[in-house]
């Protein structure tokens, strides 16, 4: 339906965000559905986020995303903050609550698990998970590995020692069997043998580099699941070789439409139609 005087506006925050692949969700979803929403993507500079986020209140936008470089920086700027995001130390989606405030919330570590739960349920639980990187995503998905099925064992593998070890240590609350550590990204390939599941919570194999790999091709063996982080490509390096050795395979496309699942559910109170989705992610690729 075209906006008309009714129209309520989803804002994303973020910089740059023109490639940005939340307005084709949830443009998609609102038509879909008839709700009489529009997603625009603002490119917001770092000096202007606060304003940012007081022109949302002025103009009572039903709430936000928010990307790179903001996640952090938009935290002290909400009312109230929902737990995933106090743990993982960033806000993702804004939702404006029925008296005005803005809650900020973090719905990466739900997207990241979505894919999980859907395809393998409670069978993960106290299994052995390897962490590659230790960025704002690798925080979004260590915690979401600890608090969902309790790992027995989670690795975090950086090639920065301390950045790694702040992660262990921010972490360590939610570490129920004790099992979180870290090792050096050099010895990523040695780790795997000992984990199930091996994500890539770090860039590489992005486009353009798409051939570069995080851990060796020989590493894999047919019982590991792996999870790439990165959807652009949708099929990288990490899992075409995972694939190639018989493990299962989850790509990051998932992931983002899970997290985007998760903020559509509190703006609107609705199921976001994942088909729907889909199929305009698909579209948009041809
Ligand atoms: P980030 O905060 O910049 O963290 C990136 C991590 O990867 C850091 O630990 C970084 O180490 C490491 N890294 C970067 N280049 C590396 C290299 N060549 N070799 C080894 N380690 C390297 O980024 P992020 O927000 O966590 O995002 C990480 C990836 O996840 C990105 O590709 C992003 O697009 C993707 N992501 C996907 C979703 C989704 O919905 N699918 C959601 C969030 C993020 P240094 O600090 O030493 O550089």
């Amino acid at each position: 339906m075209p906006p008309d005087g009714q129209t309520q506006v989803v804002l994303l925050l973020g910089h740059p965000v023109r490639h940005s692949q939340s307005p084709r969700i949830h443009n998609a979803a609102f038509v879909a559905q008839g709700i009489n929403a529009v997603y625009v993507a603002c490119e917001v500079d770092e000096g202007s986020l606060a304003d940012a986020v007081r022109g949302m209140r002025a103009l009572r936008c039903w709430g936000a995303n928010v990307t790179i470089p903001h996640k952090q920086a938009v935290v002290p700027l909400m009312d109230e903050v929902s737990v995933e995001a106090e743990a993982v130390g960033a806000v993702n989606t804004i939702v404006r609550l029925p008296d005005g405030q803005l809650r900020g919330d973090n719905t990466d570590a739900a997207g990241f698990l979505d894919p999980l739960e859907r395809r393998y349920g409670d069978a993960l639980e106290g299994a052995s998970a390897l962490v590659l990187g230790a960025g704002g995503a690798a925080r979004a998905v260590v915690y979401a590995l600890l608090t969902r099925y309790a790992v027995r064992r989670c690795t975090i593998a950086a090639r920065r020692a301390a950045q790694a070890e702040a992660l262990r240590e921010a972490m360590t609350l939610y570490d129920s069997s004790g099992g979180l550590r870290t090792t050096t990204f050099a010895d990523a390939a040695d780790a795997m043998p000992q984990h199930r599941l091996i994500v890539n919570a770090t860039p590489v194999g992005m486009t353009p580099d798409t051939e570069a790999r995080p851990v060796p091709a020989a590493g894999w063996a047919s019982g590991h699941i792996a999870y790439d982080l990165v959807y652009t490509p949708r099929t990288t390096r990490f899992l075409r070789d995972a694939d190639a050795a018989g493990a299962d395979t989850v790509g990051g496309i998932e992931m983002l439409i899970g997290q985007a699942a998760a903020a559509y559910h509190q703006w609107t109170d609705r199921t976001m139609p994942l088909d729907v989705v889909r199929a305009a992610l698909n579209a948009s690729r041809s």
